[in-house]
């Protein structure tokens, strides 16, 4: 439910409406805006008889919120949200960023020289799995902490803040002991516990899109997020599954768009995973970025034919190079 306060309402108003709200048993958050307050109220179950509030001096409306997003809304947040990640931010305004790196860390040598490359390419983070959540259980899982010391090192060596995947909570404490983001992979996006404990940390999480979520889960799933405590959150779409077979999954790059209208948290878009060929890549990184993305996150390898996971999606370091500076040019002409 969002209270809106007349343009005129007062300060002693506002506050007299946010203490009825927390004497029902609900919280009462204030959304100052340009023209007037509103006041959104959360932890309600079901509809709230809202008679009395109603009557209250200085009340111009009520409007039920419906959607099983809140705090992630811009009804209730009109003003976007900037992610703050060691000297880079991620949000609307923003130059849109690049993270870039292997799909999971191999070895030493391998993130090294992805790290070394990507970020003199460009790239402001660098990504690399060391949980991996795969599809069958019999191909390479990940390096697991010994993956998180790797990127901690090629951090050390480039400056690069580094993104990681946590596929259980347990492991979350563990993770974010290493990661300067913490990524929810697609298959986990509904994995509720996992979403409630990223929601206890004050690190930023990259929230993959589901592989058949509606926009709506999507972003419902970013609100147990939020709900937890947590409000830096980078949305993060890599194609849906549909009949199509050509592609690993369909780009949905609508999403960006409708994304930035329903809420205020940053959208990025991974083309990689939603092409899975390696020659799609560049072409809808740069849709991505015209359709107004605020950042790409691509796979590179130094050797992708010898890739322990995702070799035919991944670009080699001068394929990188090359959509670098073609990104750079969509980057001057979008005004950045
Ligand atoms: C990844 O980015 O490493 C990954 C596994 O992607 P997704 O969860 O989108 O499949
Ligand atoms: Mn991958």
């Amino acid at each position: 439910m969002l209270i809106v306060m007349h343009r005129s309402a007062t300060q002693k108003q506002i506050g007299a409406v946010m203490a009825a709200v927390e004497k029902m048993g609900l919280k009462a958050s204030s959304i100052p805006g340009s023209e007037r307050t509103a006041i959104g109220v959360l932890g309600n179950k079901g509809y709230v008889d809202d008679l009395s509030i109603r009557d209250f001096p200085g009340v111009k409306d009520i409007i039920h919120v419906s959607k099983p997003y809140k705090m992630v809304s811009r009804d209730f947040h009109p003003r976007p949200t900037i992610i703050r990640i060691i000297g880079v931010e991620i949000g609307e305004g923003r130059s849109p960023v690049t993270i870039a790196g292997p799909c999971a860390v191999e070895n030493k040598d391998q993130i090294l020289r992805t790290a070394r490359a990507v970020k003199a390419a460009g790239a402001e983070l660098l990504r690399g799995g060391a949980f991996k959540p795969r599809t069958g259980p019999y191909t390479f899982q990940g390096l697991k902490e010994e993956g998180l010391k790797l990127l901690a090192l090629a951090r050390q060596e480039t400056g690069l803040p580094i993104v990681s995947e946590v596929m259980t909570s347990e492991n979350v404490e563990l993770v974010a002991g290493y990661v300067d983001v913490l990524q929810v992979g697609a298959r986990n996006m509904q994995n509720f516990d996992l979403l409630r404990e990223v929601g206890r940390i004050r690190k930023p999480v990259l929230l993959k899109r589901g592989l058949s979520a509606t926009i709506e889960e999507f972003l419902a799933a970013a609100e147990y997020i939020l709900a937890e405590g947590n409000s830096q959150v980078i949305l993060c779409e890599r194609g849906i599954r549909t009949f199509e077979t050509a592609t690993r999954n369909s780009l949905d790059l609508s999403v960006v768009p409708i994304i930035k209208e329903l809420s205020h948290l940053p959208i990025i878009v991974d083309p990689s995973h939603a092409t899975g060929k390696r020659n799609l890549v560049p072409p809808m990184a740069k849709a991505a970025l015209v359709a107004g993305a605020h950042g790409i996150m691509v796979e590179v390898h130094p050797e992708p034919e010898k890739a322990l996971s995702d070799g035919p999606q991944s670009l080699t370091i001068p394929g990188f190079q090359k959509l670098m500076q073609e990104t750079k040019k969509i980057k001057d002409f979008l005004g950045y």
